[in-house]
């Protein structure tokens, strides 16, 4: 910025008084907290007025981005955070690693596609599913993450105060949709029903990973025993689709074998 290296005192020139206000007119938090300290940082490192203000910029849109992340994974609603990288794939030789990596960079949700993981208790699915729901969210992706019995009880209290085409304006605006632990409890006829609206609205709009320990044969049982919708339902959500199956035990119950050991 100075061509000459200068003392720090002569660095700082008079800062005009309508700055500051200006700056939070502007919404720039972080200009208004830095502009001072980076302006003797670059003055001492000699750089241009156009780097200043590039790297002012770029401080204030990180830092932007960075809550952005934050809300979209606040509003994602995990019941706990779980992360890829955490996950142990030696654990379960029978997943895919490098396809559900694959899917840890959401392309599958530039194109809608879906995603069942089934498999027994306690293999990892809810974590898989929420590892890329959050994964999702840093992306940029708006994600929400329901149980079977949630979305099912959303739609009835919907329903109730006359709200579902609200519901149904909202859950539009996601981009995943996890729905966890389907075929874990019976739904009823109207629960059925309510998901069955669901995967009509979700079909080519929105990515839904759905978790179940059910094989698909089985899924009219979850389904109030209706085969007709459940097949409807079935040919929208695997229309375009990603199956992980997972075989094995339970890792905690192995986790605790182990540690016995
Ligand atoms: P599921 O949904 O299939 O019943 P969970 O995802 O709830 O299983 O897993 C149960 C617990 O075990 C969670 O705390 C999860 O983080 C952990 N877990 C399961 N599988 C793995 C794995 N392969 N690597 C690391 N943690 C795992
Ligand atoms: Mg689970």
């Amino acid at each position: 910025m100075a061509t000459k290296q200068r003392s720090s005192k002569e660095l700082q020139p008079t800062t005009p008084p309508h700055l500051e206000n200006d700056l939070k007119r502007l919404r720039l938090p972080i200009f208004l907290n830095s502009y001072d300290s980076l302006s003797l940082e670059c003055s001492r490192e000699e750089t241009t007025y156009v780097e200043y203000l590039a790297r002012l910029t770029s401080a204030e849109l990180s830092e932007r981005d960075g809550k952005a992340v934050q809300r979209r994974v606040n509003a994602a609603k995990v019941p706990t955070p779980k992360e890829l990288s955490d996950f142990d794939f030696q654990a379960v030789p029978s997943l895919n690693k490098p396809k559900v990596l694959e899917l840890g960079r959401c392309g599958f949700v530039g194109d809608r596609t879906n995603i069942v993981i089934i498999g027994p208790p306690g293999v990892g699915k809810t974590h898989l599913s929420i590892s890329l729901c959050l994964s999702a969210c840093r992306i940029g992706y708006r994600a929400k993450f329901f149980t079977a019995s949630s979305i099912v009880n959303t739609y009835r209290e919907a329903r109730e105060g006359r709200e579902v085409s609200r519901l149904e304006a909202s859950l539009r605006k996601l981009d995943v949709i996890v729905i966890d632990e389907l075929g874990y409890l019976p739904i009823d006829r109207c629960g059925a029903e309510s998901l069955f609206g669901f995967f009509s609205l979700c079909y080519e709009q929105v990515s839904v990973i759905v978790t179940t320990n059910l094989p698909f044969a089985q899924w009219p049982q979850t389904f109030a025993g209706d085969e007709r919708m459940t097949g409807a339902l079935l040919d929208r959500l695997t229309h375009r689709v990603e199956i992980l199956a997972i075989e094995g035990d339970s890792y905690r119950v192995r986790q605790s074998r182990q540690a016995r050991r």
